[in-house]
């Protein structure tokens, strides 16, 4: 399988588990073959990460650091059941693409509808391009009503290496991903692996999912990571189904 990029990865601007910058990230990224670097650190609400104006300054960085295409993005946090996030719209319009999350330390677990409608009312974001780590075992959710929407708002689903690698630092949820994938597969939706690397150290670390997805027989076709173009198209898509002027 191609890996030519790392859609989720933090550097020091997410206040927390690393001192990496963002010239680190992208120097590991090289050594490791990618071609290009999702950087998403965490968005305002989680404690420590940058303020806005630091997200509002990634349309003015450097495009290509070590050789790697830097592609700026944000991980969202998700807020409530309506899909509310924590970055405005004219700050993320700047950026490249958008994973949305739940987090514990902002969003509290509730029934599975609410937690399912959170997220799913959170795609309907133009800028969110990605839902991350749907598999937290933190949150029930309905996956078939995720995958649904998924498919229908041409949403990705990643794959997060924490919650797969046997050092990774989210609880696992292996059924429950399996079921997922395999739903993904059946309404061919795309998915990304992302590393979650806080830092450089496990950038590009997917060799857990890989297994995973190989075990299930998972379509090549519908991994994003060989493709990084695919991925930015996808993207922008959703902006311009909504007229949205990318500026
Ligand atoms: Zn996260
Ligand atoms: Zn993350």
């Amino acid at each position: 399988m191609d890996i030519f990029f790392d859609s989720h990865t933090h550097s020091i601007a997410s206040g927390h588990h690393t001192s990496d910058t963002l010239f680190s990230l992208a120097k590991s990224a090289s050594l490791k073959g990618l071609t290009h670097l999702c950087v998403t650190d965490h968005a305002p609400k989680m404690i420590g990460a940058a303020k806005e104006s630091y997200f509002r300054n990634l349309r003015y960085g450097q495009k290509k650091i070590f050789g790697v295409n830097v592609i700026y993005g944000v991980e969202l946090n998700v807020l409530d059941e309506s899909g509310k996030v924590d970055l405005p719209p004219d700050i993320l319009n700047g950026l490249d693409f958008a994973i949305a999350s739940l987090h514990r330390e902002i969003f509290k677990p509730s029934t599975e509808e609410y937690n399912t409608s959170a997220l799913i009312n959170a795609m309907d974001n133009p800028f969110v391009s990605v839902i991350g780590h749907p598999d937290d075992p933190t949150y029930e959710i309905n996956l078939f009503s995720l995958t649904d929407a998924a498919k229908e708002k041409k949403v990705i689903l990643e794959v997060n290496s924490m919650g797969v690698s046997e050092n990774g630092y989210r609880k696992h949820n292996i059924g429950w991903l399996k079921e997922m994938l395999n739903e993904c597969k059946r309404k061919e939706i795309y998915i990304v692996l992302g590393s979650d690397s806080h830092g450089s150290e496990n950038i590009a670390n997917f060799s857990d999912s890989i297994k995973l997805l190989n075990s299930i027989e998972f379509p090549e076709k519908l991994i994003l990571n060989g493709d990084p173009q695919k991925f930015l198209f996808l993207a922008a898509e959703r902006r311009k189904d909504k007229n949205i002027i990318r500026f």
